[in-house]
């Protein structure tokens, strides 16, 4: 999963970009669901949060490192759950 550093200047870009409704208004700044960011793996080719972000303030969650085969199992969990 990806997560938001503090850097985050709330611009609200991101937020409508997330294929999986990941990224949400934290306390103080967005933060992201990292049981529900699938660094966009199932659903386009580059984590689009990423893409997007003026300020480049999102980066791999040292926390919540996975690889392909993992972040594609999260997407088919979650497909399934839809
Ligand atoms: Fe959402 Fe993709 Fe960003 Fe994860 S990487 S928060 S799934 S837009
Ligand atoms: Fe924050 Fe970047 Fe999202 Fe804007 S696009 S709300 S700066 S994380």
């Amino acid at each position: 999963a990806l997560r938001i550093t503090d850097e985050c200047i709330n611009c609200d870009v991101c937020e409508p970009q997330c294929p999986n409704t990941a990224i949400y208004m934290g306390a103080e700044i967005y933060e992201i669901n990292p049981d529900l960011c699938t660094e966009c793996v199932g659903h386009h080719g580059e984590p689009q949060c990423q893409v997007v972000c003026p300020v480049e303030c999102i980066e791999v969650d040292p926390a919540h490192r996975e690889d392909n085969d993992a972040l594609l199992s999260k997407y088919q969990r979650l497909v399934k759950l839809a």
